[in-house]
């Protein structure tokens, strides 16, 4: 596919190979952007966002709800297009197309609530004869920087609130995933967006990445992706807003009075799903000790049916990892682990990109495994003696994105809610949990500032007050 710079579709004689992570063919291309087309790119925001500001909002809302009924024409397409670039299984996949259309749907609802509210200017003496308001007014232009592990509703994410908004934004996808961007773009330009609002430029993240985000002209950074890429990006960026959506290695808590059969079936799917490439992903399952052993052999025979393959085929259960060189990470950090004095109870093998569903017991605290965001399909599983116990072992990592808990007792959910260090925790349902519209972030290395559209606009929006003297 080309690029997409101010509404034009570019192509480049430096090309990218996008591959199906599955068999490593190759599906398409697109250009290697450089610094010079991100200067294109901000050079024609500038523009879009002169027009995005002036567009009335019952326009914006027309766009973007029209956008979502061509993606759900392409809905198939959109599909296939996920699971051949990325590791997502067709059933995956298809979900993701659902919740992206969602995503752009509440964008435009959202829109017509982009409030201020008035300011009781006559509380401070001398300023008994004002009177005003405040409105939210576009910020100008977005730089949305996504990774490969949601390659379309990650990019829908930040492209509908910024529409919405009334911002222009130019989107860098990863480089691994771009198409599903360049499609959502297709449905927002055959929306009638005008192109100037929208750019799309393919290339190296450590090559163009720079000039994109350290341009003044940028008034914000909106970042998801791992915390290496952010840190660095955050101090190219200088004095604008970045919001910063970044990895975990969610915590389980499982107590004796859990619904075994629902945590076992909960956690299982929330562990392995997109081959745990995914930032709520399960990684670490505290279990009451009561209950560990059985919950450890369910746990291990439910995942030993899981059926690895080709993304495209409707029974795969798991598909492929991103790249081999991330498949061939994940087994080094199991094989470490294991030296360090951890059991793997099943998997822990690879064949090129499919890596077996792995669970581990025994993790010692030191081992990446425990402390670290392993971002593939690898749950480690803890015997604890108590809640506290639970609580303390899933706050002691740099993350906190999501959380959960199964338990039937009210106080003890209510403990957990009030000592997890996360942005969201959830009851009895595993930590792969999440709706749109709810305000998705986390604390401490795993980000800054909320998304969820409502509170993605707040972020893409700022007060501007007005007075008047009477
Ligand atoms: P990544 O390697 O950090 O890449 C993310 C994006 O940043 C890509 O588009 C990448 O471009 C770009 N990038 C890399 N270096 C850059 C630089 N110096 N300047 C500007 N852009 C740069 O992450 P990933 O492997 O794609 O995704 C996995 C990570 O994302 C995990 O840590 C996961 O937890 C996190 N994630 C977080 C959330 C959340 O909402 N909290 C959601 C999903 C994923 P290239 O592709 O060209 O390198």
């Amino acid at each position: 596919m080309k690029m997409l710079i101010g509404g034009q579709w570019i192509e480049k004689s430096q090309t990218i190979d996008v591959l199906n992570p599955f068999d490593g063919s190759v599906i398409d291309t697109v250009p290697a952007g450089t610094a010079e087309d991100v200067h294109a790119a901000i050079d024609i925001a500038q523009k879009g966002y002169e027009i995005n500001r002036d567009i009335p909002i019952h326009k914006r809302i027309s766009i973007l709800k029209k956008a979502a009924d061509l993606m759900q024409a392409r809905y198939e397409e959109l599909a296939v297009t996920i699971a051949t670039e990325g590791s997502k299984t067709i059933q995956e996949a298809r979900k993701e197309v659902g919740r992206a259309i969602n995503t752009i749907t509440i964008s435009a609802e959202e829109a017509r609530r982009i409030n201020g509210e008035t300011i009781p200017f006559d509380s401070a003496e001398g300023s008994e004869n004002r009177v005003g308001y405040y409105y939210r007014s576009p910020i100008g232009i977005i730089a949305a920087i996504t990774p490969f592990n949601d390659p379309l509703n990650l990019v829908a994410h930040k492209v509908g609130p910024a529409i919405a908004g009334g911002n222009a934004v130019i989107v860098k996808p990863a480089t691994v995933t771009p198409l599903s961007a360049l499609k959502l773009a297709e449905c927002l330009l055959d929306a009638g967006l005008p192109g100037e609002i929208l750019s799309v430029v393919t290339g190296y993240g450590n090559q163009i990445g720079e000039a994109l985000v350290s341009d003044p002209r940028i008034r914000m950074v909106s970042f998801t992706g791992g915390g290496e890429a952010g840190e660095r990006i955050t101090r190219l960026a200088g004095l604008k807003k970045i919001g910063m959506e970044l990895g975990s290695n969610s915590p389980v808590i499982v107590l004796g009075d859990a619904d075994m059969e629902k945590a076992v079936e909960s956690c299982v799917s929330g562990a392995f799903y997109a081959v745990g490439q995914n930032c709520i992903g399960v990684q670490r399952i505290y279990i009451n000790e009561k209950i560990y052993d059985d919950f450890r052999n369910r746990f291990v025979s439910r995942t030993q049916k899981y059926k690895t393959g080709s993304q495209l085929d409707e029974n795969t259960d798991m598909g492929p990892m991103i790249t081999e060189s991330e498949a061939i990470r994940v087994i080094d950090w199991v094989n470490e682990s294991v030296s360090q004095g951890a059991t793997c109870l099943t998997g822990g093998t690879r064949n090129y990109t499919l890596v077996q569903p792995t669970v581990m017991e025994n993790m010692p605290n030191a081992a990446k495994l425990n402390c670290q965001e392993v971002f593939g399909p690898v749950v480690s599983l803890y015997s604890v003696a108590s809640l506290e116990e639970a609580v303390q072992k899933s706050n002691a990592v740099n993350y906190g994105l999501h959380a959960a808990i199964f338990t039937k007792d009210l106080e003890n959910a209510f403990y957990a809610i009030r000592h997890l260090d996360v942005g969201s925790v959830i009851v009895n349902d595993s930590t792969d949990y999440r709706v749109d519209l709810m305000p998705f972030g986390g604390v401490k290395q795993s980000g800054l500032g909320r998304e969820g559209i409502r509170f993605a606009l707040q972020e893409m929006t700022e007060p501007k007050v007005v007075c008047f003297n009477l």
